[in-house]
């Protein structure tokens, strides 16, 4: 089955891929912060993830590869719910959504996939091996198998199974924008403080530039946990959870996805640093567009978006307060806490 399906994989992707040309032919490069690399992501398990994108960084590697082995750290780590040891859906399945972009428009995605450890590298097999951007649920655990990837056991984490035992008793779904026992404002049904004390967060989004002075980014979650089965977040759409605009900056977001997709959130923050708005009035313009269009329901949700521009500015905002993010450079390695529409 698998040989047959590496069969029909190899011989209709490489014909396709030749006939549509999926590589996009190169974008003039600005080189106004050559030699000046910066990586930065969303949530604190940013710091660790930073520091994988760093390794590649730091020996003059790309942007491309920075994003792809920094949200890595993040989604091999058991301590921090972006990976498989996050909470499942409402049917008790993990699912994953993931997407990478780099600075030619070059960009790749996953979603509703099981059972794979870094869906970030399977959206960049999709990207530079196929020719389409996204793939789904089985057909792309399908091309993960047929591509190397190894199909890992279904079996939640113990975390994971305590929180679903939990949620099953009411079995509601309320996705909260702050939750009240610890006080984060991240992501819905943000989970509870680890026993070491560490926070979980469900997504981590990424942008680098490298010291070509080259963007790329890559966002990847577990998605709302006790979501209905089958749903997809902002998380692996291109424009809504990363966009990457080599000529304009970057952006990447997190929390409510739904309502980051409304407004193609990630997207309109690079077209207003296009415009000339510094990242953080970019972000914070798009959270008050959020804030609009929800009305008196945005206090009940999160949205955070984290942008760079291409001089290496960078700036974040978010609905709610508690929101961080975490930059590294030559000089400084740091969380940074994002201002926000609502004040603590
Ligand atoms: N944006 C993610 C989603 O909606 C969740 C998060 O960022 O916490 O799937």
């Amino acid at each position: 089955m698998i040989n047959r399906r590496k069969f029909i994989h190899a011989s209709v992707f490489t014909s396709l891929a030749g006939l549509t040309n999926k590589r996009l032919p190169a974008i003039q490069d600005r080189q106004a912060v050559k030699g000046n690399p910066i990586v930065i992501s969303t949530w604190d398990a940013g710091l660790e993830a930073n520091k994988g994108a760093w390794e590649v960084l730091s020996k003059n590697g790309t942007a491309l590869d920075a994003v792809e082995k920094g949200v890595m750290v993040t989604e091999s780590s058991k301590n921090c719910c972006v990976g498989l040891g996050a909470n499942p859906d409402r049917d008790g399945f993990v699912t994953l959504d993931s997407c990478i972009m780099d600075h030619q428009f070059n960009c790749g995605s996953v979603a509703f996939l099981e059972r794979i450890k870094h869906p970030v590298s399977v959206a960049r097999r999709v990207m530079e091996k196929t020719p389409h951007v996204m793939l789904v649920g089985i057909g792309a655990q399908q091309f993960a198998v047929a591509e190397g990837f190894p199909l890992e056991e279904q079996k939640l984490s113990e975390d994971a199974q305590r929180a679903y035992d939990n949620w099953l008793k009411k079995s509601e779904y309320h996705p909260p924008a702050v939750n009240v026992e610890n006080k984060q404002g991240h992501g819905p049904f943000a989970p509870a403080k680890l026993d070491n004390g560490e926070w979980n967060h469900d997504t981590i989004g990424m942008v680098a530039m490298d010291a070509m002075g080259n963007l790329s980014g890559s966002c990847t979650t577990s998605g709302a946990g006790f979501k209905m089965r089958g749903r997809v977040g902002d998380s692996p759409i291109i424009g809504a959870g990363l966009f990457v605009d080599n000529e304009v900056g970057a952006c990447t977001a997190t929390g409510q996805g739904e309502d980051v997709i409304r407004v193609a959130g990630s997207h309109s923050v690079v077209e207003l640093m296009r415009q000339g708005l510094f990242p953080e009035a970019a972000c914070k313009k798009i959270v008050e567009r959020i804030v609009k269009i929800k009305g008196e329901k945005a206090k009940d949700i999160q949205v955070a978006f984290l942008a760079v521009n291409k001089k290496g500015q960078v700036g974040a905002y978010a609905i709610h307060p508690g929101f961080e993010y975490a930059i590294k450079t030559n000089e400084m390695e740091k969380l940074v806490k994002a201002k926000s529409w609502l004040n603590t």
